[in-house]
């Protein structure tokens, strides 16, 4: 069933053609009865789909349990990884699912100041979603949500700084403080001290279009959506040497196998299937042994592996393990802020020896010192990005060493 990209629903800016359709729902539920949203989400099941598949009816309750007057709410749409497009459909095509999932958030943690925070390179989202902000802020249901807020409601959209460190929660915290999205060390995470020091809900698009969804139709409802012990559904960014790529919701829970094979109508022509830099290319590698795990957060994770952002690149034979490595450390270590030295100097490092044993020029030891940089980085930085860097290299490292061990010099 397709509820978010439900094509009756993505209306792009038309906020009557929204409400037409059923939209609003959700936030006069929400508005209706304010201490029953955060129950409704945990009953639901909901969390995080921008990567961290954390509770969200946890983060939302950190937040309205923080004291004093001001709160804010962060909707991260800065998307930047590789392979990930999901939310930059989602804010262009079905804003206000998006947009109705922040406000009812307000509801709950009782936030008066909500950002949309878009990659601005993401010119069709920004158009659609002040068009979308600048609607809803004319229709009475702001004044209903300033009203239950108890503070007027300031809806804004602000353009992100288009970096990968701006998605990274404490990044965007600065970002909207109107800094270099430089993440900080945590604790304190931004729940408690976030924009301005004030308590701050970040929540990525798509986990707060989901909420929409389940104030309008409940947590049954949504539970029922998932497959087995999976609740609700999950976009996926599919590309790579698939015949189909692109956007597909799918029920939570579904087999690799279907979502390549099936959505993805196969592999291209001559190409068998290799392997999935899966969940964005910062996670371990899904192999052909991994086609029947069903992608839900649990059945992933104990593949080693996350279901992140659910972007899923597929990698045929033919298409090399080594090069695609190559090509998103070095984006890794492009995208790295240099506080950190570890991870300021190890991507680059990991960068370059992958460039070397890409063009031919490896050396022996290359494999030593890949193998002892993917020891030493996790858990070196401030922030995710050199984790991710050296899960990935690990992995396709650990899984298809003989590629990398086949641009060894000879003798
Ligand atoms: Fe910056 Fe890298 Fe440190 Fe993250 S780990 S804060 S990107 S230097």
């Amino acid at each position: 069933m397709k509820v978010l990209t439900n094509p009756a629903l993505c209306v792009g800016a038309d906020l009557p053609a929204w409400l037409a359709a059923g939209g609003g729902t959700g936030l006069s539920h929400a508005l209706a009865e304010p201490d029953a949203i955060i129950p409704l989400l945990e009953a639901a099941g909901l969390r995080g789909l921008g990567g961290a598949g954390f509770p969200t009816h946890r983060k939302w309750a950190s937040v309205a349990a923080q004291p004093g007057p001001e709160r804010w709410i962060i909707c991260n749409g800065n998307e930047d990884e590789p392979g990930t497009f999901k939310d930059r459909f989602l804010l262009a095509e079905a804003p206000h699912q998006v947009i109705e999932g922040a406000l009812i958030a307000a509801v709950a943690v009782k936030a008066a100041q909500v950002v949309l925070y878009v990659n601005p390179r993401e010119d069709t989202a920004v158009r659609a979603c002040r068009a979308a902000v600048d609607a809803w802020m004319a229709h009475p249901l702001a004044e209903a949500v300033s009203a239950a807020i108890g503070a007027r409601l300031a809806l804004r959209v602000m353009e992100s700084s288009g970096l990968y460190i701006g998605g990274e929660e404490t990044g965007a915290v600065s970002s909207v403080m109107g800094g270099f999205p430089f993440p900080r060390l945590k604790p304190p995470f931004p729940v408690e001290h976030g924009v301005g020091d004030a308590p701050t809900l970040i929540n990525n698009v798509e986990t707060l279009a989901q909420a929409t969804h389940i104030l309008w139709h409940g947590a049954e409802w949504y539970r029922a959506l998932g497959l087995g012990d999976a609740v609700g559904t999950k976009l996926y960014s599919l590309s790579g040497d698939v015949l189909r790529p692109g956007l597909h919701e799918l029920p939570m829970g579904t087999p690799l196998r279907e979502l390549v094979f099936g959505q993805g109508g196969g592999m291209l022509a001559g190409k068998a299937f290799k392997a999935v830099f899966t969940g964005g290319p910062s996670n371990t590698l899904l192999t052909a042994a991994d086609l029947d795990v069903p992608l839900d957060f649990e059945n992933v994770r104990a593949r080693g592996s996350r279901l992140g952002t659910g972007a899923m690149i597929v990698v045929g034979e033919g298409t090399s393990i080594l090069r695609k490595t190559a090509e998103y450390v070095a984006f890794f270590a492009a995208s790295s802020c240099g506080q950190c030295p570890s991870c300021k100097i190890g991507t680059h490092q990991v960068s370059r020896i992958l460039e070397r044993l890409e063009s031919g020029a490896g050396r022996v030891d290359d494999l030593t010192a890949l193998e002892n940089l993917a020891r030493m980085l996790p858990g070196s930085g401030r922030c995710g990005l050199v984790d991710g860097a050296a899960t990935v290299l690990a992995s396709s490292l650990a899984t298809f060493r003989q590629e990398y061990e086949a641009a060894l010099p000879s003798d």
